[in-house]
């Protein structure tokens, strides 16, 4: 008794207790750093649970062994078989891990886990069937061993092989630095074990299991925190709203952008990072904190967690508004419930920035389905648009050219209009420009639509030309960021000769820009597209900053004057006087000017007596498909 067995003479506990020691202090990492909730979260749990019963039947069976009575040697055999067990349940587990990661298909997922399952079973039931036939391990009464034929090695390397081989196969879809992490680790733990053999040693097992564990964490789940702010990345985010989708979990959502931060990339003042910390902290349980960018947070909570979460939205809002008065910044909120659309789609980046494009301020939002239906709808509009742009075909029949009839007042007919443009989707039908020239205008699709626009007013003018109708020209709207192309002039033309129509029969309209290089690009497009005979008309005059010194140094042909000067023209004498004094100032430097927006005889008299040499709108007619422009144009034969 009391006297140290040859069996133990090679195993000291040291290498289990520190694996033990390790396993706590991962855990306790694993909780308060931000994990991402997932699958493969749950398996790294696992991983660690088993590893620690490992350990623990190490240690124990290795010290329980102090004699060679039956009940000692059953028990030393029963915890030998657990310690055996859990290593190879580790083993299996790594390989769900990895095809976790990898996001292999549900049904090679299915059979590489039966093959693991079964090898699994099989090792460990010929263990068990080796200790109780005493074929395999075995102590015998003079405390001498039987190690019988020696099943770990073989089983080992087949785990390991199975997941380098799933690694390898499906190497395309792991980050190659991630992947080198794993395999990195995994030749520590065999070299470890290696050596350990080589020098009859058994302390260092477990501690080999614990390597591919470490790697886990701090490649896969560990999503640093700001340590100033707290928050952690986008990508976490999406962790915590699909796992809680997946379990049916509303979540509680606050959404906080703020310009200032976003668009200087600068993080926030030392005061503001503090009054975030404890929003964050102190209005919900459990809440997370995201940051997306610089200038955008979003705090999530589980709503299970938050059963009064409308009081404590207001009492953040009054809490909010009050900071707000202290520091100043602009902001944006937005609150409310998850919605399982988005969820499901784990697009709440897109969703809540698509809600502050269209609201103010310093102002509050709640997420409702309205917005969630509306989102939809942008989303719908954009993959089509995307479509349009991708197909590249000038006579899409999404795209539909409308048009305007322009009343000339000289000669008291229409022989101009204005090309507008609206989509005809399958799931919305008519769209209308608000919903689409600027989303189209973020996402760079505006020249195609441009060019489908074009191509069909050219092919209309043609038609109504040779059908003798008198067409002066048709004005098509251009955006800004389209005169940056350095293939716009080319292409334009090559649509206008292309389908056999006179360049002079197109008329292009611009609105003014504040911006130096889009002045530079203007000049420079204006100037090759007059050469050719194309007018060019300046669009919205009056609705904003005017900068008479450029716009006289671009060669316009026709100023035209927005609504709102209409309307402002209507308030009392003086303000008729000062627009059509300027009206007139443009009407002598042989300017032409239009008045847009004329809704009716008072409004046609006015801009009558203001210079007008063209008027448009409601009072002649709404926006007509073009193919109906014809019932305004007069022909040839009609004025003679
Ligand atoms: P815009 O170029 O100023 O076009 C005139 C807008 O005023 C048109 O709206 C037209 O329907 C509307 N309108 C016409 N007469 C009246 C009236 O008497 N009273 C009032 N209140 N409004 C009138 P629409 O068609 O919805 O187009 C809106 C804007 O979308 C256009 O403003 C233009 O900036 C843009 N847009 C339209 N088509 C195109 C296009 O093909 N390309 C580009 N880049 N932008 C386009
Ligand atoms: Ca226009
Ligand atoms: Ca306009």
């Amino acid at each position: 008794m009391g006297e140290v067995l040859s069996f133990n003479d090679n195993y000291s506990p040291i290498g289990d207790l520190i694996v033990i020691a390790t396993c706590i202090v991962i855990l306790v990492l694993a909780y308060t750093s931000f994990v991402g909730k997932n699958r493969a979260f749950l398996i790294f749990n696992a991983m660690i649970g088993c590893l620690l019963v490992a350990s623990f039947s190490d240690v124990i069976f290795h010290n329980i062994f102090t004699d060679t009575s039956d009940a000692t040697l059953n028990f030393v055999y029963l915890f030998r078989l657990i310690y055996h067990a859990m290593l190879f349940l580790i083993l299996f587990n790594y390989v769900l891990y990895v095809m976790e990661v990898l996001r292999i298909e549900t049904s090679i997922k299915k059979k590489l886990t039966i093959v693991g399952l079964v090898v699994f079973l099989i090792i460990t039931g010929v263990d068990a069937y080796g200790i109780v036939t005493g074929k395999g391990f075995h102590i015998n009464k003079d405390a001498s061993i039987n190690t019988g034929k020696n099943f770990f090695a073989l089983g080992y390397i087949f785990y390991m092989a199975l997941i380098v081989y799933i690694m390898v196969f499906y190497r395309g879809r792991i980050y190659k630095k991630v992947m080198r992490g794993f395999f990195g680790t995994m030749a520590v733990s065999m070299v470890v074990l290696a050596i350990q053999g080589s020098h009859q040693q058994r302390s260092f097992t477990t501690a080999t299991f614990l390597f591919p564990i470490i790697a886990m964490l701090y490649l896969v789940h560990s999503n640093p925190y700001d340590i100033e702010l707290g928050a952690v990345s986008t990508s976490a985010m999406e962790d915590m709203v699909r796992y809680n989708y997946e379990k049916k979990n509303t979540l509680v959502i606050m959404s906080l952008y703020m310009k200032e931060f976003e668009e200087e990339r600068k993080t926030f003042p030392k005061e503001l990072q503090a009054v975030i910390r404890q929003f964050a902290g102190t209005f919900f349980k459990g809440a997370v904190l995201f940051q997306v960018s610089t200038g955008h947070m979003v705090l999530m909570a589980e709503e299970a967690h938050n059963k009064g979460y409308e009081n404590t939205f207001n009492r953040i809002i009054s809490a909010f508004t009050a900071e707000y008065e202290k520091y100043g910044y602009d902001f944006k909120v937005v609150y409310g419930l998850s919605k399982a659309e988005i969820s499901m789609k784990n697009d709440y980046v897109n969703f809540l920035k698509y809600i502050y494009k269209n609201m103010a301020q310093n102002s509050f939002h709640e997420i409702s389905d309205e917005d969630v239906k509306l989102f939809q709808k942008n989303e719908y509009i954009l993959k089509e648009l995307a479509d349009i742009c991708r197909g590249g075909n000038t006579r899409d029949p999404r795209v539909l050219a409308y048009c305007q009839p322009v009343f000339n007042v000289k000669t008291g007919r229409y022989d101009t209009a204005e090309a507008l443009m609206r989509l005809k989707l399958q799931d919305t039908g008519m769209v209308y420009p608000d919903q689409f020239i600027g989303l189209a205008e973020e996402n760079g699709y505006i020249h195609s639509l441009t060019r489908i626009i074009l191509q069909k007013t050219c092919d209309e003018i043609k038609y109504l030309l040779n059908e003798g109708f008198l067409v002066n020209r048709i004005s098509v709207n251009i955006s800004m960021q389209e005169l940056h192309d350095d293939n716009f002039c080319d292409d334009i033309i090559g649509i206008i000769e292309g389908s056999g129509i006179p360049d002079h029969k197109i008329a292009i309209e611009i609105t003014e820009s504040q911006n130096e290089s889009d002045f530079e690009a203007m000049k420079s497009k204006i100037d090759i597209l007059k050469e050719k005979g194309i007018k060019f008309y300046l669009d919205d005059f009056g609705t904003g900053y005017s900068n008479m010194e450029r716009i006289m140094e671009l060669p316009f042909d026709i100023i035209k004057f927005d609504r709102s000067l209409v309307i402002a023209s209507n308030i009392n004498r003086k303000s008729e006087r000062m627009v059509g004094g300027l009206a007139n100032m443009f009407a002598e430097m042989n300017y032409s000017v239009l008045y847009e927006g004329v809704e009716d005889e008072k409004d046609e008299k006015r801009c009558v007596n203001m210079a007008a040499s063209y008027l448009q709108g409601y009072k002649y007619s709404k926006p007509i498909p073009i193919m109906d422009l014809k019932n305004y144009f007069a022909r040839l034969d009609e004025t003679a």
